[in-house]
């Protein structure tokens, strides 16, 4: 296996000293996959005494010390070498009671997840895999180094990082992996928020994400209940062909491997169960069930300790999901001024992911309303138009300068603000003076909200 020259240094810098070393994990892995890895981690025999004294001309982070963890980098790249270890009982099933470092690299190799994670790389480039790594990678299994059941109760994160390997590398898991999942997946319940958040992200955002959620839906509606009443909810709508379970997943499937973007899918229909009505003919409705389901995001989001920037976006673009966007001007004007860019934009992959997911709609109508409204919003974004406060001629001062005082000044700039989306008063620094003026403000021209979040009837 070919290894860069700096992680060949490295190798061979502790090899030199007298003790063992190997590149190990995922960079194998990858490699082996014919992907370019993400980082190259190493391990060795040397303690990490030892390598804080070999290595202390070069660039060090010590942080991880305790776990036997020296970071060495080289030209700008960090490279974590760790000691080698086993771990201790695990007896609460998150982390082990103790980790000793052990002069053997079997022994290191024993203690990792799958055997697609468990091989090692000499400094030579020869291969070290005493599980199978390369056969499973060979036939794209996932499979636990030794019995499963074991390795499930010592760290129930496994459960869902075999979920999470098989949906990025888009690989089969084990029967007797996958069945030990189907036991184990109610221990995930003492595992951090925080750990099982970054494994969720990453298998929603993986290739075969829609078959690892259509074949576990009890492990994630364990991990975020509010989707537990969509498995098997029939819509009774002539516009939904789904569940909304099955209606989700193919949204999701639809938009870019993003963590916002997968998420908000996954979740945006989560509040129709709860906000059905049912009419004579026995026809489901679903009024105002965007509103529910950003609420019960909201919650979720929250326990798995969502990034808050993350979570807002996810909250709003759920919340508005079904809001309507045409390409004309200025209801783009309108949308951009309520949401920005970015947020506008990912509405729109949304609109073409709800539409394609219902299976009522020809995927090539949602695919041509992306795209003209795409093409409008580029047209509109090139000229620079004026949609937010930013932008306007005037500013606090200007409006203050004619007698505004306190929130007065702040109402004023969002009225002529919205006077200029609506095309009722241009961009200009004395035609907004003079429509600020208090005595013209008393007749504002008649504009309509645009900041409200219901839909406008021009809409
Ligand atoms: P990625 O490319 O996504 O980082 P990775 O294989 O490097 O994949 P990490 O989560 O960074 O995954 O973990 C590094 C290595 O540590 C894994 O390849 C695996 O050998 C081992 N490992 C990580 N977490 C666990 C765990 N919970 N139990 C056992 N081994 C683990
Ligand atoms: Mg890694």
């Amino acid at each position: 296996m070919l290894i860069p020259e700096d992680v060949r240094l490295l190798l061979s810098r502790l090899q030199s000293a007298g003790y063992t070393a190997y590149a190990v994990g995922g960079c194998v892995r990858d490699t082996l996959l014919g992907a370019e890895p993400k980082d190259w981690d190493l391990c060795t025999s040397a303690l990490p005494d030892q390598m804080l004294d070999l290595f202390r001309e070069e660039r060090l982070v010590t942080n991880g010390l305790k776990h036997g963890t020296v970071t060495v980098i080289l030209h700008h790249t960090p490279y974590e070498i760790t000691t080698y270890r086993v771990d201790g009982a695990y007896s609460d099933q998150r982390h082990p009671d103790s980790v000793s470092f052990v002069d053997r690299i079997d022994q290191d190799l024993a203690r990792r997840d799958f055997t697609i994670n468990a091989m090692a790389c000499a400094p030579d480039g020869s291969i070290l895999d005493l599980f199978g790594g390369r056969e499973d990678l060979a036939a794209r299994v996932i499979r636990c180094v030794g019995d499963p059941d074991t390795r499930f109760g010592e760290d129930a994160l496994r459960v869902l990082r075999a979920l999470r390997f098989a949906s990025v590398l888009d690989f089969q898991i084990d029967p007797a992996t996958d069945a030990a999942v189907r036991r184990h997946y109610p221990d995930l319940e003492k595992v951090a928020a925080e750990r099982i958040r970054v494994e969720l992200v990453k298998t929603l955002c993986g290739a075969g994400a829609g078959r690892i959620l259509r074949a576990y839906p009890e492990v994630f509606t364990f991990l975020l209940p509010c989707l537990k009443d969509s498995v098997g909810y029939n819509q009774d709508n002539p516009h939904h062909l789904y569940t909304v379970w099955e209606h989700s997943i193919r949204a999701l499937e639809e938009v870019p491997p993003d963590p916002v973007l997968r998420m908000t899918m996954l979740l945006h229909d989560c509040g129709k169960p709860a906000a059905r009505t049912t009419d004579e003919s026995g026809v489901g409705h679903y009024k105002k069930h965007q509103i529910l389901s950003a609420r019960m995001a909201h919650d979720a989001l929250e326990n798995l300790r969502f990034d808050k920037a993350g979570a807002e976006r996810i909250e709003l673009l759920v919340a508005n999901h079904d809001i309507p966007i045409t390409a004309d001007r200025k209801i783009l004007l309108r949308r951009l001024s309520k949401f920005g860019e970015e947020n506008l934009r990912s509405l729109l992959l949304i609109h073409r992911a709800d539409r394609i997911a219902t299976g009522t709609q020809p995927r090539e109508e949602a695919e041509r309303h992306y795209l003209n409204r795409t093409a409008a919003l580029d047209a509109l974004l090139a000229e620079r138009p004026c949609y937010t406060l930013k932008d306007l001629k005037v500013n606090g001062r200007d409006v203050a300068a004619l007698g505004y005082r306190g929130k007065e000044i702040g109402e004023t700039l969002d009225r002529l603000l919205r006077a200029v989306i609506d095309e009722t008063l241009p961009n200009d620094r004395d035609a907004l003076l003079e429509a600020a003026r208090p005595e013209n403000a008393q007749h504002p021209k008649q504009t309509a909200d645009h900041t409200a979040d219901t839909k406008t009837p021009e809409d």
